[in-house]
């Protein structure tokens, strides 16, 4: 091992935590385009989103302004049972790779919902609890999300309603299980509660469900329960502003030592952690301040910006939420199921697009069984069993740190380790069984995708 004058592992102290999030969106090169409204093609009133959303997220979501947004007491008191996060110098890993390179990762997966999600579950369960809500609604895929904020309910005294994708429900019965263990109701979709599920149904009785059907379901049911509202785990720019802690306790920790990264990488599902990662180092870079370089790392089979298309679409395979202008494969693209990673979503966070669309955001597709060589590698090296998504990140920081000790260049990198793969060992089984396969959708099954994006400039 190296000399090790900056320690393994780096905590803040509880005093030293944020007492801010960072707003991005107040450093931005120009705003991103505003959310339409899928109906009339306007921009979406505040009026519009609070019967969706709550009161308080709106007004984050729309605050261009203000560089810093003070983290209510309530909700940094929650964040005491989980954060600070370590920040961690993965000697062990750059041994193994070999490299002149110092590798430093932020690990979010150290809580029972085991990602990052809770940071944003936090906030949104503690906004709705003040705005006097009794319940809320949300979606989950995976399970994390669903996870993390059937323990941010529980924490502010919320009901919660979790739409859980069919098929996944089924498929991770231990997952399903943590949420109800917190006072959850999941109700896998679709589901016969539900205008939208119903019709689904109706229409293919045993269909194992979709991220937007799901989504779909959500929403009906928080705009028609009175004190209600639905919840989203990411994309959107309030969600990212929460995940700024991710990015502001790992750059408190390493100014202390002096060191600051020359590469910041992270996976990208829809751009909540990667965003909230990088926020104060891209306002470096944007003011001038540092030349720092950012990667974001998508699965090769869901490659939403290295091959998507930068136009307004749907938030939802349903076409009920706003339109986005964002990257995107088209509301209707349908990711291969055999895919293992969580990172699914068609689209991508606005603020990352634009950040993309301007050259300041580079763009990495990763095959998955290149990422799970990776996990094992890592697993191996620094102990942790990371999540498939996180390891999209590690196999991008382990290809840099391999081309650094063929150059010599002694490059400082970041990553984020967002979270554990616990709940992913069906998939960890295939790729220990030697029957994972890699899938890279062609340009004619891309075009299927892009024909449901909506024609509006
Ligand atoms: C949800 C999730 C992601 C991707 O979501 P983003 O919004 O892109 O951050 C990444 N890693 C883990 C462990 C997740 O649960």
């Amino acid at each position: 091992m190296k000399d090790m004058k900056i320690p393994y592992k780096t905590y803040l102290t509880e005093s030293e935590m944020p007492k801010y999030w960072f707003n991005l969106n107040a450093f931005m090169p120009g705003k991103h385009p505003p959310f339409l409204n899928g109906v009339t093609g306007k921009p979406c009133t505040a009026e519009e989103l609070e019967k969706v959303f709550c009161k308080e997220c709106v007004k984050q979501e729309l605050n261009f302004t203000d560089k810093e947004i003070e983290i209510p007491k309530g909700i940094r008191d929650f964040y005491r049972t989980f954060r600070p996060s370590p920040i961690v110098r993965a000697y062990f890993l750059e041994k193994f790779l070999d490299t002149p390179a110092e590798i430093y990762y932020k690990f979010e997966g150290n809580n029972t919902s085991g990602s990052h999600k809770l940071n944003s579950a936090s906030a949104q369960a503690y906004y709705a609890k003040e705005q006097g809500l009794k319940f809320i609604t949300t979606e989950t895929g995976a399970g994390q999300w669903g996870t993390a904020l059937s323990m941010a309910a529980a924490f502010y005294g919320l009901g919660l309603e979790v739409f859980m994708v069919k098929a996944s429900a089924e498929q991770k019965p231990y997952r399903k299980e943590v949420i109800r263990t917190y006072g959850a109701n999941v109700v896998p979709s679709p589901s016969e509660t539900t205008e939208a599920g119903r019709k689904i149904l109706k229409e293919f009785p045993d269909t194992g469900g979709s991220l937007g059907c799901a989504i779909a379901e959500a929403v009906e049911k928080a705009v028609k329960i009175p004190g209600c509202r639905y919840v989203l785990g990411s994309v959107l720019d309030h969600v990212l502003l929460h995940q700024t802690v991710i990015g502001l306790e790992s750059k408190a920790v390493l100014d202390g030592y002096g060191v600051y990264p020359d590469l910041i990488v992270g996976c990208m599902g829809g751009g909540s952690n990667f965003g909230g990662l990088i926020a104060p180092y891209m306002a470096d870079r944007l003011q001038g301040k540092c030349k720092t370089e950012f990667l974001g790392v998508e699965p090769a089979s869901c490659p939403s910006v290295s091959r998507g298309k930068y136009a307004y679409d749907y938030c939802d395979s349903a076409k009920i939420t706003p339109l986005a202008k964002m990257y995107t494969l088209g509301c209707g693209f349908m990711p291969p199921s055999e895919h293992a990673g969580g990172l699914r979503y068609h689209g991508m966070s606005p603020i990352i697009s634009k950040l993309c669309n301007d050259g300041y955001i580079g763009v990495k597709a990763v095959k998955q069984t290149s990422v799970f060589k990776a996990a094992l590698d890592f697993a191996k090296c620094e102990g942790i069993l990371p999540a498939p998504e996180s390891a999209h990140a590690i196999k991008a920081v382990a290809d840099a740190a391999i081309e650094c000790r063929e150059t010599g260049e002694k490059k400082v990198i970041l990553f984020g380790l967002t979270g554990t793969g616990y709940f992913d060992l069906a998939a960890y089984k295939q790729y220990n069984d030697g029957v994972m396969k890699d899938y890279v959708p062609t340009d004619k099954e891309l075009e299927k995708g892009f024909s449901t994006i909506p024609r509006i400039r």
